[in-house]
C-alpha cells in the first residue's frame, strides 16, 4: 500500500476526578481516522486544545490510545511491543528547551538513542555518528562536548532534529518544530526539514497551529477542532477552496501576501473560546462558535465526508454555506 500510516477512528481519553464519586473524560482526541503516505507530509493544524498534539503522540503510543487502530507500513501496531518501532518513528518535541537534558552534553544527548538501539560496534564508531549527525543538521563536531543551554533556540531545536534522525528513523512527527522559536529562524529551521526529507525520503505529521507554516512544506492538510478532524485535502485545495466554516476562519487570520492579486478574504473572528473538551458541545462541537449553525448542527454529529476528490469535510450545512 501507498500509506505509511492508517488511523482508523482513534480516541484518546483522559479520565479525571471530579469531586469524590464522579470522573468525567477528557475527549482530547475524539474519532480521528486519516491515512499518511509514504514520503509525504501531512499537515495538522488547530488552536490549542484541539488535541493535535495528542493526536501526534498517541499514535506513537507515548500516550496509549483508548480506542482504534494504528496501522504502521500494514502492521497494526496498537498493541505491539514498541521497541522495534522507536527505530521507525520518531518526534521533534516543540519545546528545545524543556526537552533536552541541560545535564548531558550535545553528544551523549544525540548519542542516547544510537546506545538504546545498538547502533555501533565501537567508542570510534559512535563518535563517527554524532559528528555525522550534528553535520546534518548544520552543527559541527566542536558542539560535541558542550551542554545543550549552551546554544540558542534555533540551534537547540537542530540538536533535537539529530536526535532524532540518529536512529535513521522512516516517520517523524514534527510536534510544533518552530512555534518556539524567532520568526527568523523558523523558515531556516523548516526548511532543512524538508531538505532532509527530500534527501532521506523521511514521512512527516507537521503539527502548527498557524495554518502559514504548514502551508509550503505540506502536501495535505488536515484541520482539527476539539478532537475532531474536520476538514482533510491538498495543501493547495484547502487554500483555495476551504468549505469547512473553521478552516474559513483559520485562513482568514493570514495576510494576503499581495492583495492586488489574491482574492482578498475578510477576516472572521469567533465568537467566544474553544469549549472544554470534557463537556463538549452536542452533535457538531464547533456549534457555539459557527456562525452557520442550524437546528440539526446540536442534534447530530457531522460525518466526515468525501466532497470532490480527497477533499473531506464534517459540516450539515456545506451547501448553503459554499453556494
Ligand atoms: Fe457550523 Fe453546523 Fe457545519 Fe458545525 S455542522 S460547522 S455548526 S454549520
Amino acid at each position: 500500500s501507498d500509506n505509511l500510516i492508517e488511523i482508523k477512528g482513534l480516541k484518546k481519553y483522559f479520565p479525571i476526578k471530579e469531586g469524590l464519586f464522579k470522573t468525567n473524560n477528557v475527549k482530547a482526541v475524539d474519532d480521528v481516522s486519516l491515512f499518511i503516505k509514504k514520503g509525504e507530509t501531512l499537515g495538522l493544524v488547530g488552536e490549542s486544545g484541539c488535541g493535535k498534539t495528542t493526536f501526534g503522540r498517541t499514535i506513537l503510543r507515548l500516550h496509549e490510545p483508548t480506542e482504534g487502530q494504528i496501522i504502521y507500513d500494514g502492521k497494526d501496531i496498537t498493541k505491539e511491543d514498541m521497541l522495534p518501532y522507536r527505530r521507525k518513528m520518531q518526534i521533534i518535541f516543540q519545546d528545545p528547551y524543556a526537552s533536552l537534558d541541560p545535564r548531558m552534553t550535545v553528544g551523549d544527548i544525540v548519542g542516547e538513542p544510537l546506545d538504546i538501539h545498538k547502533m555501533y560496534k565501537t567508542k570510534e564508531e559512535r563518535k563517527e555518528k554524532i559528528y555525522k549527525l550534528l553535520e546534518t543538521v548544520g552543527l559541527n563536531a566542536e558542539h560535541a562536548n558542550r551542554f545543550a543551554h549552551e546554544f540558542s533556540g534555533g540551534q537547540r531545536q537542530r540538536i533535537g532534529i539529530a536526535r532524532a534522525l540518529a536512529v535513521e528513523p522512516e516517520f517523524i512527527v514534527c510536534d510544533e518544530p518552530v512555534s518556539a522559536l524567532d520568526v527568523s529562524i523558523q523558515a531556516q529551521v523548516v526548511n532543512m526539514l524538508e531538505d532532509l526529507q527530500a534527501e532521506k525520503g523521511f514521512t512527516y505529521l507537521f503539527i502548527a497551529h498557524d495554518l502559514s507554516i504548514v502551508k509550503h512544506i505540506s502536501n495535505r492538510i488536515g484541520v482539527m477542532y476539539l478532537g475532531h478532524l474536520v476538514e482533510l485535502t491538498t495543501s493547495q485545495e484547502l487554500y483555495k477552496n476551504p468549505l469547512h466554516p473553521y478552516t474559513k476562519t483559520l485562513l482568514s487570520a493570514i495576510p494576503v501576501a499581495d492583495p492586488k492579486t489574491s482574492r482578498s478574504r475578510e477576516r472572521i473572528v469567533l465568537n467566544g473560546d474553544i469549549p472544554s473538551p470534557l463537556n463538549p458541545p452536542s452533535g457538531c462541537t464547533f456549534r457555539t462558535r459557527c456562525p452557520y449553525a442550524t437546528d440539526i448542527c446540536a442534534k447530530e454529529k457531522p460525518i466526515f465526508r468525501e466532497y470532490g476528490t480527497e477533499h473531506y469535510v464534517a459540516c450539515h450545512n456545506l451547501e448553503n454555506i459554499n453556494n
